[in-house]
Parts: structure tokens; C-alpha cells; sequence
């Protein structure tokens, strides 16, 4: 993408979030609440975060940035335009 262009926004779908199985899911969930505890932001049906959120996650989730984006995609948790976001990690 071209250096004028902002990164695409990260927005994570809550109630997606809440149909995946917990073990998947723990994680990320764990992690939207705290962010949703921090902003007092508790009646969002969607949570956009933070490029950096999706650094941390990785470790979290012991992937590369790229694979989980591709994992959170493909359980409808994570918007497809994120893909563009993981060329700037
Ligand atoms: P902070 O990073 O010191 O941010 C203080 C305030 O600046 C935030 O209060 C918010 O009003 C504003 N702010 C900072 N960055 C952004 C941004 O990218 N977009 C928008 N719209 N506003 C921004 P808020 O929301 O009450 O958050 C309080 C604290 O909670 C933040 O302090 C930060 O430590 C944490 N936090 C909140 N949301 C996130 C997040 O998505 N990711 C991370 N890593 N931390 C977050
Ligand atoms: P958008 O970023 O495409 O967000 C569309 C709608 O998704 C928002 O409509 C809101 O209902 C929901 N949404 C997105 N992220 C969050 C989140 O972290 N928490 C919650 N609770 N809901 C979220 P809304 O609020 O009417 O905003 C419409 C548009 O206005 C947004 O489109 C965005 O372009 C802009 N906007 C709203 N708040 C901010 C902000 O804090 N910073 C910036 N830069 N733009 C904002
Ligand atoms: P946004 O509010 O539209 O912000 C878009 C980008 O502008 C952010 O991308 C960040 O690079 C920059 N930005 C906006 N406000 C601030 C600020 O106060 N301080 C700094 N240092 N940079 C700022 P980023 O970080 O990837 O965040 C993406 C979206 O996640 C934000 O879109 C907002 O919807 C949400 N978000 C991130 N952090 C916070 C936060 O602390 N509080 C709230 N309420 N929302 C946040």
C-alpha cells in the first residue's frame, strides 16, 4: 500500500467473538474486555483496537501477526481489510 494511506481500522466483531469455541477464544476475549474496562466502553457490538493490539495478540497466541489475523478472519472475528494492516507490523 502506499505510504499516503492510513492503515485499515481493526475492528474486532464482539458477537462473533461470543459464538467461538473458549478455548479458541480465551484469549482475545480476555483481552477485549480489558480494553473495554479501560475506555469504559461496555455496549460496543464491535471494538476497534489499536495496530499494537494485534503485535501483542501474537505473542499472546504464540503465532506471527499474519497468521493469526488470518485465524481471527476466518472465525468471522476480525475484519478481512485487517490484512492490510499486518504489512505495517
Ligand atoms: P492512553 O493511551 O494514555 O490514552 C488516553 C486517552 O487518549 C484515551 O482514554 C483516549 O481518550 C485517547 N486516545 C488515545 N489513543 C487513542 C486512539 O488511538 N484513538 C482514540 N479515539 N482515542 C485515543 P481512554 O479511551 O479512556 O483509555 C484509557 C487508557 O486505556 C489508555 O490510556 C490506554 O492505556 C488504555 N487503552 C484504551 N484503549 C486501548 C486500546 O485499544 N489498546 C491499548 N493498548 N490500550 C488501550
Ligand atoms: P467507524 O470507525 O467505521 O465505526 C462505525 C461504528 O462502529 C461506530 O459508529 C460505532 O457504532 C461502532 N464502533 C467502532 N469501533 C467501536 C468501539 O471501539 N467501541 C464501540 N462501542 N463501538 C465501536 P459511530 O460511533 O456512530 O461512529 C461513526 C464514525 O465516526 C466511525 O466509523 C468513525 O469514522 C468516526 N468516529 C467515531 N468515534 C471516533 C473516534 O473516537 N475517533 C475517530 N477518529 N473517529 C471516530
Ligand atoms: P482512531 O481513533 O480513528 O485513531 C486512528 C489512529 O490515529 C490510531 O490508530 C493512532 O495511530 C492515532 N491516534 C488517534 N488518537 C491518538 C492519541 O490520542 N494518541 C496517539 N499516540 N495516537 C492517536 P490505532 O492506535 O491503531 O487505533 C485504532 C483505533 O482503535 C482508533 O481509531 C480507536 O477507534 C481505537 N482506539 C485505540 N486506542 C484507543 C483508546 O485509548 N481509547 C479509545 N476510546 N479508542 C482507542
Amino acid at each position: 500500500s502506499g505510504a499516503a494511506e492510513p492503515p485499515p481500522r481493526l475492528v474486532i466483531d464482539l458477537e462473533r467473538l461470543a459464538v467461538v469455541p473458549p478455548e479458541k477464544s480465551r484469549p482475545l476475549a480476555r483481552y477485549a474486555r480489558t480494553i473495554q474496562a479501560q475506555r469504559g466502553d461496555y455496549n460496543g457490538r464491535v471494538l476497534s483496537i489499536r495496530q499494537d493490539d494485534l503485535r501483542s495478540l501474537a505473542v499472546i497466541y504464540d503465532a506471527s501477526p499474519s497468521s493469526l489475523t488470518e485465524e481471527l478472519i476466518s472465525w468471522g472475528v476480525l475484519n478481512p481489510e485487517a490484512r492490510r494492516a499486518v504489512d505495517s507490523l
